[in-house]
């Protein structure tokens, strides 16, 4: 049994093949992955995550990609760092925050959707991708491409939108003999 069903509209519930597509046809709401979890269990245990490589990649069982890891080798597995000051103010007994800041190669929480993106682009067969951002998911995005040796364009729209600053960024991977 395969882990995929396909995509699921978030707002009808319309189910549509695994595909290309981010939007339902017939109401416009987002489309999601629909994981068939009997397939899951049992295969997906605490153990086989903790055999996993230091990465996000740990969880790939859980993620929406058939073949092989493209891209995205070295994101995930950030730190905890125990809070024992703010544990005392609020009365527990631990505390520990995720330290997301690092562990990323763009230094962005966006190198872990990106990653799995292009992986899964590659599945699709694209040889180019592209996206609009703001500016971190367009660097995330520019540079798993360039570890796919994939060219990108990414927009990027300047904060707030009444500014007019806005520049399309080529990227091209660099070439390697
Ligand atoms: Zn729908």
């Amino acid at each position: 049994m395969e882990k995929l069903r396909g995509l699921k509209c978030r707002e009808c519930g319309r189910g549509y093949p695994s595909a290309p597509v981010h939007v339902c046809e017939f109401c416009f709401g987002p489309l999601e992955v629909d994981y068939h979890y009997e397939a899951l269990k049992g295969v997906v245990t605490r153990q086989s995550i903790a055999a996993g490589p230091p990465s996000m990649w740990r969880y790939k069982d859980l993620l929406p990609i058939d073949g092989d890891v493209a891209v995205g080798h070295h994101v995930g597995f950030t730190p905890m760092i125990r809070a024992r000051n703010l544990a005392d103010e609020w009365g527990c007994r631990e505390l520990w925050i995720k330290n997301d800041s690092v562990c990323h190669p763009t230094w962005s929480f966006k190198d872990r959707v990106v990653a799995v993106a292009v992986t899964k682009a590659l599945e699709f067969g694209f040889d180019t991708v592209a996206c609009a951002s703001t500016g971190n998911l367009a660097n995330s995005v520019a540079a798993h491409a360039a570890e796919a040796s994939r060219p990108t364009w990414s927009r990027e729209r300047s904060w707030p939108r009444s500014s007019t600053t806005r520049r399309w960024w080529p990227s091209r991977a660099p070439t390697t003999k």
